[in-house]
């Protein structure tokens, strides 16, 4: 098969990719966040935007052009206004950890609890990734962040019907993956279990998510969640070994629980044979890597541990999938066969029937066939 090194990113744009490890609420469009701030007020967020974003969206400073010459002056100021707060949220986020956290916090979850804006969100993040080459995708999210702004808002079942609401009319494959998070308990996750399981007709996988370095390790609060999901058919995968090592306690519970799948999973590759999503950029941009070239994803390919390829977010780290697998061809040189390779570990991850998995395979083979 071809070489893919240097080949523009409108090229591994056509090539056809499954996705199993995006967050929604790190996946937002920024012109569309500026477009829902708008319509809450951007005085309203405990973080102050930029003057000058603001001036831009509003389309300040031209009050003397006709009608048409304005609108395309505003259009154009609001292009501008989103690339600006594209930059300006992402290199917020990459200060700190903190900084991370309050980005998310004050910026995106604001915007998540409208129900409406909920809904929207899905359906362009399915929009953008069909735009960008998926032919099929898991997206995960973490139900209990969308209750309103005082958390009773809004029910569990009213977020979950709103995003489904974002799935209807997709034109590739979509599953849920529901999150129980790291700072929470047992209680949560046993509400989020249920969750799953009355929509598991959406519903993929259940994982365990937030933060391993203040929270390290298999939590032990959420692995009797974890065994119900299973029993009532639904996959399962953890954040983990992500920021920390691996010690012979977490080893021992994913034994216990079966669960084959590990997100990031980085530094726990030579323990068992589970299936790693691998996140590049993200990687870098939360500095476990200084560089591309000193992540291990290659290493780990070539020793053969089955992985695949995500972002797990497009916003703070400004990529796309189609980005992630240009970085890696450039880098490591990996040609179409490897990026097939991944691909095809990937369906089989996925948490699809049997007979779409061998639909999804075929399409991908052929897919490749025609580079
Ligand atoms: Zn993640």
């Amino acid at each position: 098969m071809m070489k893919t090194k240097n080949k523009p990113v409108s090229f591994w744009r056509r090539v056809p990719k499954v996705q199993i490890h995006e967050h929604i609420d790190c996946s937002l469009r920024p012109y569309s966040m500026l477009d829902m701030w708008s319509k809450i007020g951007f005085s309203a967020s405990k973080l102050a935007f930029p003057a000058e974003i603001v001036a831009l969206w509003n389309g300040e400073g031209q009050k003397t052009l006709s009608p048409s010459g304005r609108g395309a002056f505003v259009a154009n100021a609001r292009r501008k206004a989103a690339q600006l707060y594209s930059d300006w949220v992402s290199s917020y986020a990459k200060e700190s950890l903190n900084n991370y956290l309050a980005a998310i916090g004050f910026h995106v979850l604001p915007l998540m609890h409208d129900m409406d804006n909920l809904t929207r969100i899905v359906a362009e993040r399915i929009e953008d990734a069909v735009k960008d080459g998926h032919i099929a995708i898991e997206l995960r999210f973490a139900p209990q962040l969308h209750l309103g702004p005082t958390g009773t808002e809004n029910s569990l079942d009213d977020v979950m019907r709103a995003t489904i609401a974002g799935l209807k009319g997709s034109p590739i494959p979509v599953k849920l993956i529901v999150c129980a998070l790291r700072h929470e308990d047992g209680t949560m996750a046993e509400k989020l279990a249920d969750l799953a399981i009355k929509y598991r007709r959406y519903v993929g996988k259940f994982d365990l998510a937030a933060s391993e370095t203040t929270f390290p390790g298999v939590l032990k609060w959420w692995i009797p969640a974890a065994k119900r999901v299973k029993a009532a058919g639904i996959g399962l995968t953890i954040h983990l070994w992500e920021t920390n090592e691996p010690t012979a306690e977490d080893i021992a519970l994913l034994d216990e629980v079966g669960v084959p799948l590990v997100g990031h999973g980085v530094r726990g590759h030579m323990q068992g044979n589970r299936v790693i999503e691998v996140c590049l950029t993200s990687n870098v941009v939360t500095g476990q890597y200084p560089t591309f070239s000193d992540h291990p994803v290659d290493q780990l390919y070539r020793s053969g541990v089955f992985l695949t390829l995500n972002t797990d977010g497009t916003l703070f780290t400004q990529t796309t999938l189609s980005l992630e697998y240009k970085r890696i061809a450039d880098t490591f040189g990996w040609t179409a066969a490897d990026f097939l390779s991944v691909n095809l570990t990937a369906v089989e991850a996925t948490s699809f029937s049997p007979s779409l998995k061998a639909r999804l395979k075929a399409q991908l083979k052929r897919g490749f066939a025609a580079l």
